[in-house]
């Protein structure tokens, strides 16, 4: 276990940005980890879990308490259940049971990050979500002192968002199990249409996993979906804001405002999600309130490969990058009367 002082996590985030934590853990084992949370709860001083970093906003004055960067490790296949430690690199498990044969997380490839992250707002992608083919967490829990296994039901699961991300200071997620299906070499049905597309196939139809896998990387990289430490349109956490979604009249107000800008013929993008739901695209609010791809001109901008990434060029600081989130956030309600939320969590600073 290694424990550093005034430690910069800066550099163990994607959007390399925040100060400093009074106290910086870093555990590779769960007893490490169990440990650790223990300590600092015993003493009363707040606590960050840090697993990949690629989902935070740390702000620029740091963190008063204990950061525990989650570095435990641990690939298990038995038959198709899979069991990962909290702090396997979620990419590298992707990769691991695709080439393994098994199907279920194949679209899920190249979401950086830990394993462990992955439950906390039920990460998903390209027609695929973890809570889907999730059947247990093993995790600590802080208010009752003790390891709990957790059921996928028991996590809650809905768009971005779990029992986690409800109750925020109580899971530390130790392990997380999967029941992957063997489908002689082929992926589950594919669902989204762009990756059909790429793939040759119709929506619903299955293709090859290794094949579906590498499509995913090229689809997502053309976006700056993947991490590249050369390339700023990835010094992000993904899509900034979620999707946002709509009850019908919310719905059909957000059409008639679509209508005035943009004209009677412009329908806006719209998707089921659940009775009387509609789920619309935060990426395309954006384009259309003319935050389009690269947009900015200080050190924190739009990605020039997609409008739902903001971004560090290399010199922002927190404040930067929330100026400009406020900026988009402000644009698109003006214009379409939708407030954006963000989908990274925040530290020490809000929208
Ligand atoms: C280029 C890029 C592309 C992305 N694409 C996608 C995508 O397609 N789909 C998607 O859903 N997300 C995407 N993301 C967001 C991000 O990768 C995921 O949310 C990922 O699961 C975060 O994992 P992490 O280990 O980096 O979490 P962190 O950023 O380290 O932490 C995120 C949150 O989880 C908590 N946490 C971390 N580990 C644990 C643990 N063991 N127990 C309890 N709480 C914990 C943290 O305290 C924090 O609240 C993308 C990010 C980037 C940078």
């Amino acid at each position: 276990m290694q424990e550093l002082h005034d430690a910069p996590l800066a550099p163990l985030t994607t959007f390399r940005l925040g100060g400093p934590a009074t106290r910086l853990v870093t555990a590779t084992t769960d007893a490490e980890v169990v440990e650790t949370v223990q300590r600092a709860d015993a003493e009363g001083t707040p606590l960050l879990l840090i697993g990949g970093g690629s989902n935070l906003v740390i702000g620029d004055k740091g963190f008063e308490g204990t950061a525990l960067r989650i570095a435990t490790t641990g690939f298990a296949l038995d038959g198709t259940a899979l069991e990962l430690a909290a702090g396997e690199v979620w990419t590298e498990a992707v990769a691991r049971s695709t080439a393994a044969g098994l199907a279920g997380i194949e679209c899920l490839a190249g979401i950086p990050g830990s394993a462990g992250a992955t439950p906390i707002q039920n990460v998903g992608a390209y027609g695929q979500e973890v809570s889907s083919v999730l059947t247990e967490v093993l995790a600590y829990d802080r208010r009752e002192h003790r390891t709990v296994t957790l059921s996928g039901a028991e996590c809650a699961f809905s768009y971005r968002h779990s029992r986690f991300k409800a109750e925020p200071d109580r899971h530390v997620v130790l392990r997380v199990r999967f029941a992957l299906a063997d489908e002689g070499g082929l992926s589950a049905p594919i669902r989204y249409a762009e990756t059909a597309r790429a793939l040759g196939v119709a929506a619903g139809e299955r293709a090859p996993l290794e094949q579906v896998r590498e499509t995913v990387l090229r689809l997502r990289a053309g976006k700056g979906m993947v991490l590249d430490p050369d390339d700023h349109d990835t010094w992000s956490a993904g899509s900034f804001f979620t999707n946002p979604i709509l009850d019908e009249a919310g719905f059909a107000a957000f059409r008639r405002r679509v209508a005035d800008r943009l004209g009677a013929d412009t329908e806006p993008p719209a998707y089921p999600a659940g009775e009387g739901r509609t789920k619309t695209s935060a990426a395309w609010l954006i384009d259309k309130a003319g935050f389009t791809k690269g947009y900015g001109s200080g050190p924190a901008r739009i990605s020039g490969k997609h409008t739902l990434a903001l971004t560090n060029r290399g010199a922002a600081t927190t404040e930067d990058l929330l100026a400009l989130a406020r900026e988009v956030v402000t644009g698109v309600r003006e214009a379409f009367g939708i407030t954006l939320v963000n989908e990274p969590v925040t530290v020490g600073v809000e929208l």
